[in-house]
Formats: structure tokens, sequence, C-alpha cells
């Protein structure tokens, strides 16, 4: 195993990851015999429902954390939910809400109801649930932690103390940014074309800070105000101050600090929704945060983290990557992770009325119709820098497929290291391996069937043992949950009119209207059939059949007269049987359709 994973990203980056760790143990001078706990981490901010493109920004770290865990250390996943964000947007179509969800625009999202009808106390703890549930089929492993929590208790209060201390110097740092971001095109202009992109991106993944920044030029484009410029916390006329409290009268952000003094920690500030003004004292004063480009560097420095990607527009001058690693060093004294940026992850064809939670596709929608092994294989395979989608269309039969091929190869050793190691990582993690269908019949079958069969399990089981009577089937849990993956995929995501009828009555004007050459091509097939009632069986006959009409023998070549004479041929059986010319895979779709219902619609 270990030589086997010397290729691929995840191992290289566990190198990186381990050998930074040790570095900055032997800096702070710990004792050399305690392998120190490596520290990686990620973001989610549950502020609608989390879209299945955020999946890279947990499964990248996931990936390297466990592969540092198969190596026998000890690792923290750190999955911070930005819970205590504030709430920037009735999200659209979400089940349960309406437009007076507005009123609470500015609120920490933790302060949010949640929707109608939601077991879960608030708008954030509803969106984490979703999340949470499909994190752990995905077999991620990782210490969850809300903001909210953190701020609301204190956690952080040296930190902001600190932060307001230096307030001059952090303003400085973000001026050298601001400066950039002036010189090169003014104002709310960036944010309108940041806008444009995240528009364009539709279905592509939003990042953890291209979340927030997505959502930021959204308002100040639809504002065209600077609100773009809001995250670093930019102050009023009593200067900058990267702090801002949640108010007291209306629990909104909309606040702004007008004095502060160090040696009391007394703020005041005032709110611009509601006029509410009050002096706190931060030493004791927990209703209020960071602002994200100082909260980000803060906790990096805090949680000590040594790997955290963020999403790939993260690798513009001014972001909060970048401008992040100057404020960690220069002002919390700590050092700025090891953070790939990745890829965008698209998703292609999803139909739009099985997005159940709000037109956005989510980690919990791929899970309906593939299985956990699967999803992860295709974060594994890929460098977090390169960019897939994610197939809700046809596309899932041919990756299903390349997939089955893949553990084919494993088993017979045949397979390349760098995808031996990608599907050692999509099928366990170093607690273990994930669940697995016993008998994975290819998908693309398991779809036909139940496409024919509408899930009717009595003639599901009977199709199914069919397939190979040599290994028949007992029991329709063998083949699961590959065919519920299967089934779900049928029926959410196969529009009407490309599912498959097959017809009760024959053809009798099609029967009647075939020549000679047709008749007798059907009445050699009716006649294999018996002998040939099998995946493999079948196969041979439907592709014999036009072979024997042209005299060749059975195992000739394919010639281009005989690959027409093919096409004719199933295209004359897909109209007997289901009144098209096309359909599912001819061998499935005869079993599926039984012997006696074949001969019935053949004419026999
Ligand atoms: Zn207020």
């Amino acid at each position: 195993m270990a030589q086997s994973t010397e290729t691929d990203w995840v191992s290289r980056f566990a190198d990186d990851v381990i050998a930074e760790s040790e570095r900055r143990a032997s800096d702070a001078k710990q004792s050399p015999a305690a392998a120190p706990v490596v520290v990686v981490a990620s973001g989610l901010s549950p502020s609608g429902p989390i879209h299945l493109g955020n999946l890279r920004e947990v499964m990248t770290p996931h990936l390297v954390a466990d592969e540092i865990r198969r190596r026998g250390y000890e690792v923290r996943h750190l999955l911070s939910w930005d819970d205590y964000d504030r709430y920037r947007k009735v999200p659209a179509g979400v089940p349960g809400t309406d437009p007076s969800w507005a009123e609470h625009i500015g609120k920490p999202l933790t302060s949010v109801p949640a929707p109608a009808g939601s077991p879960y106390p608030n708008w954030a703890e509803h969106f984490k649930a979703a999340m949470t549930e499909s994190l752990a089929e995905l077999g991620v492993e990782y210490d969850g932690i809300s903001q909210t929590a953190q701020y609301t208790s204190g956690a952080y209060r040296e930190q902001i103390l600190h932060a307001m201390r230096h307030r001059a110097e952090i303003d400085a740092i973000l001026d050298r940014y601001r400066t950039k971001d002036k010189d090169k095109s003014k104002g709310a202009a960036k944010g309108q074309a940041q806008a444009g992109q995240a528009g364009q991106a539709g279905q592509a993944a939003q990042a953890k800070g291209g979340q927030k920044k997505a959502e930021e030029a959204e308002l100040a484009a639809e504002e065209g105000s600077g609100a773009a410029s809001e995250d670093d916390g930019s102050g009023g006329s009593a200067g900058y101050f990267p702090y801002k409290p949640y108010c007291g009268g209306c629990g909104k952000d909309l606040t702004t600090v007008t004095a502060y003094d160090d040696g009391t920690t007394e703020l005041t500030y005032t709110c611009a929704e509601c006029g509410f003004s009050e002096t706190v004292r931060l030493s004791e004063f927990n209703r209020g945060k960071l602002v994200w480009k100082v909260d980000w560097p803060m906790r990096w420095a805090y949680e000590g983290v040594i790997f955290e990607p963020s999403g790939v527009d993260h690798s513009s001058p001014g972001s909060s990557f970048v401008v992040g690693g100057q404020i960690v060093r220069e002002i919390f004294d700590g050092v700025q992770p090891i953070g790939p940026m990745y890829a965008f992850v698209g998703i292609s064809g999803m139909a739009k009325m099985s997005s159940s939670k709000g037109g956005v596709p989510t980690p919990a929608d791929a899970l309906k119709i593939m299985e956990a092994p699967l999803l992860r294989w295709l974060y594994a395979r890929r460098r977090p820098n390169q960019s897939f989608k994610i197939a809700f269309d046809q596309e899932i039969q041919r990756l299903y497929d390349e997939w089955d091929a893949l553990e084919r190869k494993v088993a017979d050793g045949s397979v390349l290291p760098a995808d031996a190691a990608a599907y050692a990582r999509a099928t366990g993690t170093a607690a273990g391996e994930l669940p697995r269908t016993p008998r994975p019949l290819p998908y693309r079958t398991l779809a036909s069937v139940v496409d024919i069969t509408a899930g009717a399990e009595e003639q599901t089981l009977r199709i199914l043992s069919e397939l190979d009577p040599a290994r028949p089937l007992t029991s329709l849990d063998e083949a699961r949950p590959r065919l519920d993956r299967a089934e779900n995929w049928i029926t959410s995501q196969v529009p009407a009119e490309a599912r498959t009828v097959v017809r009760s009555e024959p053809d009798q004007e099609l029967l009647a209207s075939l020549d000679e050459r047709g008749r007798e091509s059907l009445r050699l097939l009716l006649e294999g059939l018996d002998s040939h009632w099998s995946l493999d069986g079948l196969t041979t006959l439907v592709y014999g059949v036009p072979k024997v009409l042209e005299g060749l023998e059975p195992d000739a070549k394919p010639t281009p007269e005989l690959k027409t004479a093919q096409r004719q041929f199933f295209a004359l059986l897909y109209r007997l049987l289901v009144s098209r010319d096309t359909g599912p895979r001819l061998p499935t779709l005869l079993l599926a359709v039984g012997t006696d219902r074949v001969r019935k619609l053949l004419g026999a």
C-alpha cells in the first residue's frame, strides 16, 4: 500500500503536511519524541442548502487527513460551521420559507428561524443537519466546530482584544490590497465582475470564501454600494475596527463602532437599523465577531491549522487567503496553512424537479443516485486543481462502467498504482471499509430493469436472477444498495418521455409489413431464445442472427454491411417491443420482458 500510494496527489500532500507539522513542532521546541497532532480544516457556511460543489471543501482535507491517519498519525479534521455569519439573503425555492424571512437579514444564521416544519431550532442547524448526514454516509470523520458557540462563549476573547489593539496594523495590511483593487478596477465594478462569474458558474461549486465573496458581490451589484468591502471591516468616522457587534436591540449586524478604549476595552456602537446604541466592555461582551478577513487567519493561529484548501478564486491578489497569510503572520504570530486552490465541481444534467432543497443539488441528492464509494472516487482520482462534473444524466452509467472496470483490475492485479490508491481511498478510510453492494451488477443493467419493471420487486428479482443463471440472485438485497440508487436515478432524473414502456399487444401492422428477410430474422431469434436465456447468451444471439442471415459464421468479424444489418435488426426489435427505435440494451430488455411476452410481441 505504501508503495502504491506514492504516486497520487493525496499522498504527496500528506508528505508535505506531515513535514510541516514536524517542522512547526520542532520550532515550538516540543519533545521530538511526541508526534504532533496534525490539524487540517474545512469551513462551510450553512446559509442555505449546502451545494454539492462545496463537498470539495471537505473531501480535499478529508482524503489527506485519512492518508495521514493510515500512516499512524493522530489527525484532527476541523469542520468549522460558519454559523455566526450574517444571514445575507433568502435563498430561492427553499420549502417552508417565504419572502418574510428577509426581515432576518443581518442576524447570525443561528438566530434565524428554521424553515417551517423543520425539527431543527434555527436556520443554520437545519442546513447543517442534511450535510452532517451526507458526511456520515461518506465516511468523513471530523470535529465540527460551531463558530456561534465559539464566539458567544468568549473562546476568542484574547484574539479579539489583540486584533482590536492592532487594528491600525490590520488596516494597513488590508489597505495594501484595497489600493491594488482600486488601481485595477474601481469600486463595485470588481464586485459586479465577480457576480457575473458566479452567475456563469451556475451549478458549479461555490467555495468557502468564494461563497462569501460571490454573495457580497451580488449585494454590491444589487445595492450599488460598497457592500463588497464590508467583510474587511472598513470603519466609519471613528476609524477602522476589525470587529462588528450584533445589535442588542434588533440582533442585526448593521452596527458601526463609534468609540473604543484600549485600556478599559469599552466599545460604543450604534445601529443603523433600529437606532439602538450602547457601550459595552469587550473584555466581557460576547455578541459579535471579527470580520471575515481577520476571523479566518485568527482561527488558523488559534487552531494551528496546517492544511486548509480553498476555492480557486482565492488566487486573486486581494483574496481572503492571500490577505490572511499576511495577517496571520504579522498580527497573530502564526503560520498560513498549506492551502491548495481547488477547481470548480460542476453538475451535469440534474433534473430540476429532483433538487429537493431549493433548486440546489446537494451531496444528499448525489448519494440518492450513486453509492458513497463512487462519489468519493470522483474526488480522490482528480487533483484538487482539476475540475470535473458529477453526472446526474446518462453519463452516470458510463461512470459506473468505468468504476466496475477499475474493480476488476484491482481484483486481477493489473491496476496501475495511482488508480489503486484512488480506489482504496474511495472504498474505505483508516477506520475501515465503507458498506458496499455484495453483488455489484452493472448500474446500466439495473437501471434498465427498474425502468422496465417500474420497481416491481418480484419481476425485478426474476430478471436479475436470469442475468447469470449459473449464479442466480437469491434476494434483491444482494444487489442493494446499488439497485436502490439506480431506481432513484430512473425515477428522479430520467424524464417520462425517455422511460421505456413495453407494448402490451403486438404491432400487427408492422409484423404484417415484414418482408421474407425480416420474418426470417425474427424466426431465428425466437428459435434461439430458450437456449440463450441469459445476459451473455442473448448478447450472442442478437448479434448472431444478422450474421446467419448474411451467411456468415457466428464468430465472423463485423463488416460495414453486417453492422448495417445489425442496426436494422435491432431497430425492428425495439419497434416491436417498445414502439421506439432505441431503448435499453436488447439482451437486458429481452430478459426484462420475459420469454412469453417476447414471443407474443414478435408474432410467434
Ligand atoms: Zn439594531
